[in-house]
């Protein structure tokens, strides 16, 4: 018999990414992205077995986009409702306080994360549309949500309580929740492992930079702070988004600009962060704006690592000791210019950047950090999919 495998779906708003692969290996079958669900023409781009497939077509909603799915396996041979198909992995965004621990997809289930959609309107009903439509087309595997707050639901309260009056943050349930709790668990765990070093006694901060940008502060295998909160817009300067921001400009843009709140939500979300800082968000082109001698781009760049530089201060006061500091996600993974101005004269702190390690580009974790440094510095590139995969097993298979 061959090893169970688990389908990881990634839904979003028009979007649905999904990667077939074997958890207890890491071993990916086949992968795809299926973009602008319920627009006239919508695209699929399948890769299996070193060969791409790109297919236009119109796809009314998600149900459809999986049926699809289905039918390109079926034409590579692959019969998924006949493989060893042991569980179907979800990213749902947010879980709110009652669901962190990774669980079957059953009515309840469904029940509860509608329920805590207003706190994720943008995230979790297109994800809800993906847990139903596989339901519906892979009836007999079961489903496994995996939540992206779930990492950080033991934050202390100093770290995860808004200084507002508690009646109200109690009653609905406002508190800073944290993101990309997938990929700080395993970057977290891949960086201990790569190092040797047992979980449960290491200090770590790990900064997931990719599109969206987060930190985490780790004490003793325990997340203790993270710089995402009640939304995915606090914190660290993003592609699009602001991140932190003085809450009175909420205010101000209200009274005095008279934007309504959906304009403000499109602007701190939409046309914030780098791209409203210099019109792109793409960092490979904010880089190569800067070095055509773009000033807005420098300044964009500046503002980024300033923001980053702030949080590893307050983390690497928040732990005391820390023994790691790992980059991930596209940004992290591949800028090291980033990866040496955030922490470029910190030798006194005990981090010093080896600029030749710094420059190698390769896919797998490795040490930028001089032999000297006291703090160890990586690169751990994530692998969101494959935790989600691991964990979903660990529920249907133990
Ligand atoms: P997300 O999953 O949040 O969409 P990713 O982790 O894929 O984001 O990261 C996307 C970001 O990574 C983009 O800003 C992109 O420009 C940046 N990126 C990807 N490759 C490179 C590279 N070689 N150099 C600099 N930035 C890169």
């Amino acid at each position: 018999m061959s090893k169970p495998l688990v389908l990881v779906i990634n839904a979003g708003s028009s979007s649905l990414k999904y990667e077939l692969l074997e958890p207890d290996s890491g071993d990916v079958t086949a992968r795809g992205l299926v973009e602008r669900i319920g627009e006239p023409v919508s695209v699929i781009t399948h890769e299996q077995g070193g060969a791409e497939t790109v297919e236009e077509l119109h796809l009314p909603d998600h149900r459809a986009a999986i049926d699809k799915m289905l039918a390109i396996f079926a034409a590579q041979g692959t019969d998924l409702a006949e493989s060893n198909l042991c569980a179907v992995g979800h990213r749902v965004v947010h879980g709110g306080r009652e669901l962190y621990r990774p669980t079957l997809v059953d009515q309840h289930l469904i029940d509860e994360v509608q329920r805590v959609s207003p706190l994720a309107p943008l995230h979790n009903p297109p994800n809800l549309v993906g847990i139903e439509a596989a339901r519906a087309a892979l009836p007999d595997v079961p489903g496994v949500a995996v939540f992206d707050t779930g990492f950080f639901h033991d934050l202390p309260d100093a770290a995860a309580l808004y200084a507002i009056d508690r009646e109200v943050s109690e009653q609905y349930a406002l508190r800073r929740y944290g993101f990309h709790g997938t990929s700080h668990d395993y970057v977290s765990h891949r960086a201990a492992e790569f190092l040797g070093r047992d979980y449960d006694t290491t200090n770590q901060i790990v900064a997931h930079l990719g599109n969206g940008a987060s930190m985490s502060a780790i004490k003793q295998g325990r997340p203790v702070d993270t710089t995402m909160g009640l939304t995915p817009l606090e914190g660290l300067v993003m592609g699009t988004r602001s991140g932190d921001i003085d809450p009175g400009l909420l205010l101000h843009l209200h009274r005095v600009v008279g934007l309504s709140v959906d304009e403000i939500d499109e602007l701190l979300n939409k046309r914030s962060g780098l791209k409203g800082l210099c019109g792109e968000n793409d960092f490979r082109t904010v880089t190569e704006m800067i070095a055509a001698g773009d000033a807005d781009a420098k300044t964009a760049y500046d503002i980024y690592i300033h923001r980053l530089r702030r949080y590893f201060g307050a983390y690497l006061v928040e732990l005391g000791h820390t023994d790691i500091i790992s980059f991930t996600a596209g940004v992290g993974e591949n800028a090291a210019g980033v990866r040496a101005d955030s922490l470029a004269g910190l030798e006194g702190l005990g981090i010093e950047i080896d600029a030749e390690r710094n420059a190698v580009r390769s896919g797998e974790p490795r040490i930028i950090s001089t032999d000297a440094s006291a703090i160890t510095v990586l690169v751990v590139p994530t692998n969101e999919e494959l935790e989600i995969a691991r964990q979903a097993k660990a529920v249907v298979v133990g």
